[in-house]
């Protein structure tokens, strides 16, 4: 097409020349401005506003994450600590955080959020912290695979 001949100038930046179209809305950018996607090249506002529909959280949903995980994992990791029994540690730790994810995950009404997996590895944490000191072999345990287990569950999701 005649397309080609013609030179083009980057939106942002009018003193660039430039061939590449952005594929979604079509508007010229300069290979700063490109952002290389699975489906092309496109310019950085069309990238953001398809992010923006792909993470449809709401704030009720972060709450809801925080909420969850913390009280969850309280009650999982005061059984481990009060267990204290290593192996069942090693168990009962990742049975938990995933447990944790998914229920965040079906609470939130599966939608996607950009906070979402950070929130709920925070949760968990903090959860489990005020038994660190009865029981930090068992907890450190905890710590490590429960968070690992429940921001996985995001991981899987996204
Ligand atoms: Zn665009
Ligand atoms: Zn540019």
């Amino acid at each position: 097409m005649a397309e080609a001949e013609v030179t083009l100038y980057c939106t942002v930046h009018p003193s660039v020349a430039t061939t590449l179209r952005c594929n979604r809305c079509g508007r010229p950018m300069c290979t700063k401005c490109a952002v290389k996607t699975p489906v092309g090249y496109r310019c950085r506002e069309c990238v953001r506003a398809q992010q923006d529909k792909f993470f449809n959280a709401q704030l009720l949903d972060y709450l809801i994450a925080a909420v969850v995980s913390l009280v969850v994992s309280f009650v999982a990791a005061a059984i481990v600590a009060r267990l204290g029994w290593f192996l069942f540690a090693f168990f009962l730790s990742p049975a938990a955080g995933g447990l944790i994810g998914n229920a965040v995950w079906r609470l939130t009404g599966k939608r996607r959020g950009r906070y979402t997996a950070a929130i709920v590895g925070t949760g968990v944490v903090l959860g489990a912290v005020p038994f660190l000191l009865w029981n930090p072999l068992a907890i450190g345990i905890y710590l490590f695979m429960a968070t690992g287990a429940a921001v996985a569950q995001f991981r899987l999701h996204l």
